[in-house]
């Protein structure tokens, strides 16, 4: 399976943003290496300018969140098929803040990813259980019941990310040992060929070793995807022949 290193800028980047794009590029002298999928999902204001500037250089440009909705009466909202419009390859969804700061329940993260495919587009499903609910070891049956809530029923291809809540954003990472079998867990729930990204922490000095377990498929980084001096060594990292 191809790995896939995907970027999530959250709510930042301003136009002059381009130039860490640009760096990026430069790194992988001109085009980033077909053995792996790199993609960046900057905020919505952005993802038209990069995806005319930078598609062609191998970086495919993703979305942060869609409505479920085609169009209509949503003021502020963004539809999967604007999204496609304007240059979007994939959309996340369900990412824990959009549950935890927007109470997006599975079921809107599903009618979400519903609305990706909708538009062509390849959803990137977040799951991921609170620090409270793994001491209670409960982490299974919480991944477990997102799954079975948001995941969409199609064979069209879907990526689906495990982020523990704790350790977004507070280099706090599970041991090797949790998020394999997580990963393996994840694996036995989903169809075949669903690619399986890590995210939480991931940094150049913890890339390699995630990257190498087993089911572990890419990763989806926060923080360290800003800066084109941590993203490319996280890049680099994933299994293949670069
Ligand atoms: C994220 O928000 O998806 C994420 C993984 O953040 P960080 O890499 O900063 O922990």
């Amino acid at each position: 399976m191809k790995p896939l290193i995907a970027g999530n800028w959250k709510m930042n980047g301003l136009q002059s943003a381009k130039q860490e794009i640009e760096r990026l590029i430069e790194k992988f002298s001109g085009a980033a290496p077909d053995d792996r999928d790199v993609l960046i999902c900057p905020p919505a204001t952005l993802i038209a300018g990069f995806a005319a500037n930078y598609s062609d250089e191998a970086i495919q440009i993703g979305a942060q969140d869609c409505h479920p909705e085609t169009s209509g009466a949503h003021t502020g909202d963004v539809s999967a098929e604007m999204l496609a419009d304007a240059g979007a390859a994939f959309i996340i969804v369900g990412h824990s803040e959009r549950r935890a700061d927007h109470g997006e329940t599975s079921d809107i993260v599903r009618a979400k990813a519903q609305a990706a495919l909708r538009a062509g587009l390849t959803p990137i499903i977040c799951v991921g259980e609170t620090r409270e609910e793994r001491e209670a070891g409960e982490a299974l049956n919480i991944v477990g019941d997102q799954l079975d809530g948001s995941l969409p029923e199609t064979g069209a291809e879907i990526v689906v990310a495990y982020e523990p809540v704790w350790a977004i954003g507070t280099g706090l990472t599970p041991t090797l040992e949790d998020i394999g079998d997580m990963h393996d867990f994840i694996r036995s729930k989903t169809p075949e060929g669903t690619r399986l990204l890590y995210g939480g922490s991931v940094k150049p000095g913890n890339a390699g070793e995630i990257l190498a377990i087993t089911n572990v498929n890419g990763a989806l980084v926060g923080g360290a995807s800003l800066n084109a001096d941590d993203f490319y060594p996280i890049i680099k990292a994933a299994p293949g022949a670069m």
